[in-house]
């Protein structure tokens, strides 16, 4: 990932100087999902800024005073949310729709932040697939696997080069990755001449956000957020065609 700070004004979704502050949190944990072993560590956790800037051109909002380098992701972040029943159900549900909407069985999955697995897994046995995770904080111990499994401690960048896969998932992370159209134009870089690679993301909709003045859904991990309009922009302007849009999960998630 770029770990340079960006760009005084200039927005990571369309590149235009167009960025304008409407947001600022001062002394905010730079973790919201990191474990820490003593409550001493958990009260003298470094904090950081938040100024969220809106883009004037394209929408996107991001934090402007996000500094990637402070972040530890690692095996001590939990980031799971495969503990309650119903977003199980909704996991369960959306596997299925991706898998028959799209025809994903029998096929090679690529999931970028796949945290520890358990969707990967799910989508695999589903659809009868193949899959390769790569997340910074996936521990080995925390799932079964089986041969058609792996899994990478790392961070998905251009050094993995060609993707071979049918599909790519993505699900809450690009939300945590401050140049987002540099990350989609190396993942469509991968993917290559190749046109019928399905990609699927699903983050946070910045709208409801707003809308309910959801300021919980609003922390230092979470530097970048999406509406419909700049996350289809954004898709697009990275040479992705976009087949579906839509809203999830009480309409607090989009995916593409
Ligand atoms: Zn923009």
């Amino acid at each position: 990932m770029n770990e340079a700070p960006p760009q005084p004004g200039c927005c990571l979704a369309c590149g235009a100087p167009s960025v304008q502050p409407f947001y600022e949190q001062d002394n905010v944990p730079v973790h919201s999902c990191l474990l820490v072993d003593e409550r001493s560590d958990a009260l003298g956790f470094p904090t950081g800024s938040i100024s969220l800037g809106f883009c004037t051109r394209c929408g996107f909002i991001t934090n402007t005073a996000f500094r990637p380098a402070v972040h530890q992701y690692s095996e001590r972040y939990e980031e799971t949310q495969e503990f309650s029943p119903r977003f199980r159900q909704f996991a369960g549900e959306l596997a299925e729709h991706w898998i028959s909407r799209y025809g994903l069985r029998h096929r090679r999955v690529l999931e970028i932040g796949c945290g520890k697995g358990s969707f990967l897994e799910l989508f695999c046995e589903l659809g009868d697939n193949e899959g390769l995770g790569i997340d910074p904080s996936y521990v080995p111990e925390r799932i079964r696997g089986g041969d058609r499994l792996r899994f990478l401690q790392d961070f998905y960048d251009e050094r993995y080069g060609p993707i071979c896969a049918d599909a790519v998932i993505c699900r809450h992370t690009l939300e945590h990755i401050g140049p987002v159209r540099d990350f989609l134009r190396t993942l469509r870089t991968g993917i290559g001449d190749r046109t019928d690679t399905i990609v699927l993301f699903e983050l946070p909709d910045a709208r409801r956000v707003l809308e309910e003045a959801a300021f919980w859904d609003v922390y230092y991990e979470h530097c970048s957020y999406f509406t419909y309009g700049s996350l289809a922009r954004t898709f697009r302007a990275s040479g992705f065609e976009v087949l579906d849009l839509t809203l999830a999960f009480d309409d607090q998630y989009l995916i593409i």
